[in-house]
């Protein structure tokens, strides 16, 4: 029995266009523009591209900077180029740098 005042999703209303809309909002709330948005330097003020993902573990003082991981970490910090090479450690802590070095393919030819 149909409901009074129920529209098929495709007749063209306003309200089957709504539909529309907010499924595509909610498709991309998971997906490319969150991930965008999550892959910024996550210092206060910066807004530049991470190309790093910081971790710490507390209890060893223990501070490792690895390439971005590939999907966005809820314990790490995404960091940019510059605030991730100028990353200091609290005194007694450790900084272990495990990204892999970038080398420049042109270095031998400048020479
Ligand atoms: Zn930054």
């Amino acid at each position: 029995m149909p409901i009074v005042g129920a529209t098929p999703a495709n007749d063209g209303r306003p309200d089957a266009a709504l539909h529309r809309l907010s499924t595509a909002a909610a498709t991309s709330l998971g997906t490319v523009p969150a991930m965008d948005r999550s892959r910024l330097c996550a210092r206060p003020g910066c807004g530049a591209a991470a190309v790093a993902t910081l971790t710490f573990h507390y209890l060893d003082r223990q501070v490792w900077m690895d390439n971005l991981d590939e999907e966005p970490d809820p314990t790490g910090y995404d960091l940019c180029v510059r605030h991730s090479e100028h990353q200091g450690v609290p005194l007694g802590w450790v900084l272990d740098d495990r990204r892999t070095p970038i080398i420049p393919l042109r270095a031998s030819v400048a020479s």
